[in-house]
């Protein structure tokens, strides 16, 4: 479903508590349109990278070391982009509406006559208590829920609020920007009559693969919590359904919970891998040390595609390979049977499926993943003796495919180099800047091309020993290029697949030690 946008109006969209998958269809859409976003802290920056490139993203919220910008202005700043007729978005944690401030930014919209529209968001009480298994109302126990705030407010211009007046209520307390006033908050519950055993659970930085929750009772929570250093967002939760908490602790269980794995792909490729592993709770770390660009001679792709129902054979060692090859075929074409009968091989499964997405059958997928295995299952395949083969590749990683069909298949073949890798610019990649800080559990390498420019970019650091990450490996040729580096192999997928990798990953984080 995809709502339709306008210009010169502005949408206050809840951002849900962090999880991407927890935004609203209507606030992705809104973001996928939008021409300006104006985002603060509680923000998943991840979310960012729905939106168009051509948009512009304003964060107004506290970044370290600095305040943050006053209400006022950002009431001002909504008003002049508004007046831009541009569409802008109001991006704001959870619900705009609750705690959000968003009430004032309604207020200066409405006095310009400035149009609106308000997008829900699940708040982070709602979330908090569903991803620490608290079941926030339970008919014999707690039949209120009530959202109270602490007032930590930075520009603490608001009352603070008696919590002695809540302690009779029987309710289920959820209280938000608490923990500045915790002790204050304990000392009037207290006061107000709850006794010290009645339950109490912290979630901090709740639904995030770094959530920590601490179960504890009203006269525990204050060591309890300082013990484990628990920091703001967290919601507090008051009330006998804490104790409910559900014995499967889903979230927090995850098998890779929290395990910060290194993905050194470019962004296009490392989506599938990142999905699986943060699927399974994992903390992952995207970082494209090379990105695809396109690269290609247009005399070759004119005599190639002059010629190209000719080959009998068209080989894709890449799925950047088979996307770009197909871009180009339209628009020379736009027609796919101008391939004519060609039978198309590709190196491994991944390739297969972009191949596949273009509704095309693929012949030929070796057992193993590379192009030596590509070159063997082809030669084996048919004689390959004066057989036309076309093959479409990155600037590298061809050579042994190359050679081998034509001097062992004694076959005509032309390569169509379509890409290169080009060196990324780090210097602003707030992933690598977190694992030149905090390291990683694991790199993933998912070819020889990652092992390498994984070396190169991180030759200089200088980890700690407790914070260097250990390597997994895709396959055997992935392997040989890490012990060449003297980089220590924890563990190789015995098949050279994502899925097959992603499981290995499983078993080796269950026994590290094997
Ligand atoms: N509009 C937001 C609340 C803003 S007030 C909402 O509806 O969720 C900010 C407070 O929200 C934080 O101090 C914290 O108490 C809570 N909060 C927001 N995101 C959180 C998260 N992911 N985990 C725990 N608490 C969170």
């Amino acid at each position: 479903m995809t709502y339709r946008v306008q210009k010169g109006f502005v949408y206050l969209v809840g951002a849900g508590p962090g999880d991407p998958g927890l935004l609203s269809i209507k606030a992705k859409s809104i973001l996928e349109q939008a021409d300006v976003v104006i985002y603060d802290n509680l923000v998943n920056q991840k979310v960012l990278n729905w939106l168009k490139p051509e948009a512009r993203s304003i964060f107004v919220g506290k970044s370290s070391g600095q305040h943050s910008i006053p209400q006022a202005e950002i009431n001002a700043l909504l008003i002049e982009e508004a007046q831009n007729d541009v569409s802008i978005v109001r991006l704001k944690g959870g619900d705009p509406l609750v705690f959000g401030r968003a009430g004032e930014e309604v207020d200066a919209l409405d006095s310009e006559g400035i149009h609106y529209e308000i997008v829900p968001g699940i708040t982070a009480a709602i979330a908090c208590a569903a991803y620490a298994g608290i079941q926030i109302s339970q008919r014999d126990i707690s039949s209120s829920i009530i959202f109270l705030t602490g007032h930590e407010n930075p520009e603490k211009t608001s009352l603070n609020l008696d919590f002695k007046e809540f302690a009779k209520s029987n309710s289920t307390l959820c209280i938000y920007m608490g923990i500045g006033q915790l002790k204050r908050i304990v000392g009037e519950l207290l006061e107000g009559g709850l006794k010290q055993d009645t339950p109490v659970a912290i979630v901090e930085n709740g639904t995030y693969v770094k959530q920590r929750s601490c179960f504890s009772t009203l006269g525990q929570i204050i060591p309890d919590s300082e013990a484990m250093e628990i920091k703001s967002p967290a919601i507090v939760f008051v009330g006998n359904v804490v104790k409910s908490r559900s014995q499967y602790n889903w979230f927090e269980e995850k098998p890779l919970f929290g395990k910060k794995i290194l993905v050194p792909r470019p962004r296009k490729q490392a989506g599938e891998l990142s999905q699986l592993l943060e699927n399974y709770g994992a903390d992952v770390l995207e970082v494209p040390f090379i990105e695809i660009e396109e690269d290609y001679d247009r005399d070759s792709i004119t005599n190639v595609f002059t010629d190209i129902a000719s080959y009998e054979w068209i080989v894709f060692t890449s799925a950047n390979g088979v996307d770009l090859f197909f871009d180009l075929l339209d628009k020379a074409y736009e027609d796919v049977r101008s391939i004519g009968l060609s039978q198309i091989a590709t190196v491994g499964k991944a390739t297969a499926r972009a191949v596949r997405s273009h509704k095309l059958k693929v012949s030929l997928i070796p057992e193993t993943a590379n192009s030596n295995a590509l070159a063997e299952a082809l030669i084996e395949h048919q004689t390959l003796d004066n057989v036309k083969i076309l093959l479409v590749t990155g600037d590298k990683n061809s050579d042994i495919l190359f050679k081998r069909l034509q001097d062992e298949g004694r076959a005509i073949v032309d390569r169509l180099p379509l890409y290169k890798n080009v060196r990324t610019d780090l210097s602003k990649n707030e992933n690598f800047e977190r694992f030149k800080e905090e390291g990683a559990d694991l790199v993933l390498f998912t070819s020889s091309s990652t092992v390498h420019n994984y070396i190169s970019a991180t030759q200089s650091l200088e980890l700690s020993d407790s914070i260097k990450p250990k390597f997994g490996s895709i396959g055997v040729k992935t392997s040989e290029s890490l012990r060449k580096h003297n980089l220590p192999v924890a563990f190789e997928s015995p098949k050279a697949n994502l899925e097959n990798f992603v499981v290995e990953t499983l078993s080796y984080f269950r026994n590290p030690n094997q």
